[in-house]
């Protein structure tokens, strides 16, 4: 019985002992379930904080807080590499005994004998107790310095392969070590921090991207603007150049006083006309070539200023008188040029000239004053079949030519008998260069007679032009021309040197002849040129005539015309006992009040007054008082143009002191000349 109690008491122990195997089998799975479903919560939580948006510290924090609950974990760091993999950083550090700044960047090269540098390299878990560690430091592997831990646990932070960082726990309580599940429990957190890395990483790569795309394109508009702005200055600058530039052209094509086009710009559009008349025959034009009338004088008298504004107002009355295509160009001085389109008869041509002087009828207002002022007009019309814009403006330049001769204020239509005048006038010019040298330049003489004694007192000196093939040319003809080219001076002094020549030799020759006077007649442009008193003095030291048996002749015109300069001059003149003449007298302004102010010494009555002094009853009167006049003035006069008895005898009653005509004698060579001096002496 005692054995059976026996049995049986060692089969309850036995029971008993299976029963609390049992119990604590239960015991385990319970705990194990309550740990597992602990883990299970945990993981969730895990995921959840993975997914739910927010920053990466918080992130950590909580994955830490998690880890925490599930093991011993207070100290946890997590390394990562930076995206050049050149350097690791901790954004989270928890640590009983260290701390580190979460900005610092470490070179990767520090890491290469640390636990964490082995987790980088080998991308595997490294589970090391403190005798693990240890080894580790004694095999060379690690170099483990400071507090060491009593368990350390590093998993790395993996990303489709690729090592972003490394998530360590580490405990220093001894006797603690992690198991299988810490090391699961780490993997798993891992892998959620390696996945919010990498997404990190990628948003900042996308944000440094966008950032970059973003600079890029600021620069890019920072540089179109610069490049925009370079633009409007470059546009402003080539703006300001073309209109430099259009400045330049048009100055170069206009004139400055009136802005009207000038010659050049004149010159072009003709030649535009023409080629259009030429090319399509119909259209036809007319050129007018306007010169003022009695401009000089205005503008000597009344001064520049006066002149530039007579000068403006006649370009606005011209552009009155034209259409919108003609053309009103000035060609400096009182010259203006029209270019008038759509005419092709003289009767067009001519009823635009009729308007533009009776626009000239009205006076001008110049410095409060009224001026009047008229116009010479050539006109030509391309029917004339010209091939060249100058040929036009010659032919027009010469109507005008024509139609001022013929006493101003009036237009001439262009012939072709006027081209052939204009041609023999071309040809005198040149031809009259060369007429002294080739002695066809000659001087006459025409007595002036004392009406008193009867006697020659003077001679006259004639220019006389004996032209190779022309024959005879008449002073009227070449001394107008002689003073346009301005050889005037040339010829001027070669018949004062040769008439005052001649002079002495009869002052020496004929003893009667000693008084002997010489008239010589001198022209406004001589009077204007510097040289004039110094060819005086060279000639009558060359002839060697007393000086005061010289007589310059000057027309009114020419004292009128160059009032101050011949005033200075003309005292000059006479104070060096050179006798000065009034020629032509009365054919110009005829007023008498100016007279006085030029140290005149006689006056010559015009031929025209003495032509029909016989008839002419007026003429007499008028002669009679020119006479009256003188002689309180103390001037001699001379009667000019008698050609009859009875003009000599009139001429003779009124008291006149000194003739000379055809009637006392003609304009003769110097041999003709003598001859009659020792003949006077008989
Ligand atoms: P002027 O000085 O009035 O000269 C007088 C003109 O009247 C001369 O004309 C002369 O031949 C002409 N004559 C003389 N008696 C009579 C007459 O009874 N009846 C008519 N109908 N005419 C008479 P010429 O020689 O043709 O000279 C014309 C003008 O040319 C001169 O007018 C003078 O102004 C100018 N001239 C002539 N020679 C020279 C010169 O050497 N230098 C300058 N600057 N002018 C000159
Ligand atoms: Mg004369
Ligand atoms: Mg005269």
């Amino acid at each position: 019985m005692g054995k059976d109690l026996e049995r049986s008491k060692a089969s309850l122990v036995e029971e008993v002992g299976a029963l609390r195997k049992r119990v604590n089998i239960l015991e385990q799975l319970a705990e194990q379930h309550a740990n597992g479903q602990k883990l299970q919560s945990a993981l969730y939580r895990i995921a959840d904080t993975t997914s739910s948006a927010q920053d990466m510290l918080s992130f950590y924090k909580t994955l830490h807080d998690i880890i925490n609950s599930l093991t011993v974990a207070k100290n946890c760091f997590i390394a990562v590499l930076d995206r050049e993999r050149k350097n690791v950083y901790f954004p989270y550090y928890i640590d009983e005994h260290y701390t580190r700044n979460p900005d610092e960047l470490i070179p990767i090269e520090e890491f290469t004998s640390t636990l964490t540098g082995i987790i980088f390299s080998t991308g595997e878990v490294l589970h090391a107790d403190n005798a693990g560690l240890a080894e580790l430091n004694r095999s060379g592997e690690a170099n483990v310095r400071g507090l060491t831990a009593q368990d350390w646990l590093g998993v790395p932070l993996k990303h489709e392969g690729k090592i972003l960082g490394a998530l360590v726990i580490q405990s220093y309580e001894r006797g603690f070590l992690y198991g299988q599940q810490d090391e699961d429990l780490l993997v798993y957190v891992s892998r959620h921090i390696a996945t919010a890395l990498h997404r990190k990483q990628a948003d900042e790569e996308l944000r440094a991207t966008h950032d970059g795309l973003r600079l890029a394109n600021r620069r890019l508009e920072q540089r179109a603007r610069e490049i925009s702005t370079a633009n409007l200055k470059l546009e402003a600058m080539l703006e300001e150049r073309r209109s430099i530039q259009e400045k330049l052209i048009y100055d170069a094509l206009h004139d400055v006083l009136t802005d009207l086009p000038n010659r050049a710009l004149f010159l072009n559009r003709l030649e535009q006309a023409l080629k259009r008349s030429k090319s399509r025959g119909e259209v036809e034009f007319a050129v007018f070539f306007l010169d003022l009338d009695r401009f000089k004088i205005i503008n000597d008298s009344l001064g520049h200023l006066v002149g530039d504004a007579l000068l403006q107002q006649t370009s606005r009355r011209l552009l009155d008188c034209i259409r919108p295509g003609d053309t009103l160009a000035r060609f400096g001085g009182d010259e203006f040029c029209m270019l008038l389109d759509n005419i092709s008869t003289q009767q067009q041509a001519i009823k635009i000239a009729d308007r533009i002087l009776q626009k000239f009828t009205a006076p001008f207002i110049l410095d409060a004053q009224e001026v009047f002022t008229s116009t010479s007009i050539g006109i030509t019309l391309s029917p004339m079949g010209y091939e060249e814009p100058e040929a036009i403006l010659r032919d027009a330049d010469a109507a005008m030519y024509q139609a001022k001769s013929q006493g101003k204020a009036r237009y001439q239509v262009f012939d072709k008998g006027m081209y052939e005048q204009a041609m023999t006038r071309l040809q005198l010019e040149s031809d009259l260069r060369q007429a002294i040298g080739n002695g066809e330049l000659v001087v006459y003489y025409q007595p002036i007679i004392s009406l008193a004694s009867g006697k020659i007192t003077s001679f006259e000196a004639l220019a006389r032009w004996q032209h190779r093939t022309l024959g005879f040319v008449a002073p009227m003809d070449f001394i107008g021309i002689a003073e346009e080219t301005g050889y005037i001076n040339e010829l001027g002094a070669y018949i004062l040197e040769q008439a005052m020549t001649q002079t002495n030799r009869w002052r020496s020759r004929i003893a009667a002849a000693r008084d002997l006077q010489i008239n010589v007649n001198i022209s406004g442009y001589q009077i204007k040129h510097q040289g004039l008193l110094e060819t005086i003095r060279a000639c009558a030291r060359r002839s060697r005539l007393p000086i005061n048996h010289l007589k310059l002749e000057i027309t009114e015109t020419v004292l009128l015309n160059n009032m101050d300069a011949a005033k200075s001059l003309l005292s000059e003149v006479s104070n060096m006992q050179v006798q000065l003449v009034l020629d032509d007298f009365g054919t110009g302004y005829s007023s008498l009040g100016y007279l006085h102010q030029f140290p005149l010494s006689a006056l010559k009555i015009d031929l025209s007054f003495i032509k029909s002094i016989d008839k002419n009853q007026r003429n007499r009167a008028i002669v009679r008082t020119i006479q009256a006049l003188a002689s309180s003035l103390a001037l001699e006069v001379v009667a000019e143009g008698v050609e009859t008895e009875a003009q000599y005898n009139i001429v003779k009653d009124l008291n006149i002191g000194y003739a000379q005509g055809y009637y006392l004698g003609m304009p003769m060579p110097p041999e003709d000349a003598e001859r009659l001096l020792a003949d006077q002496v008989q």
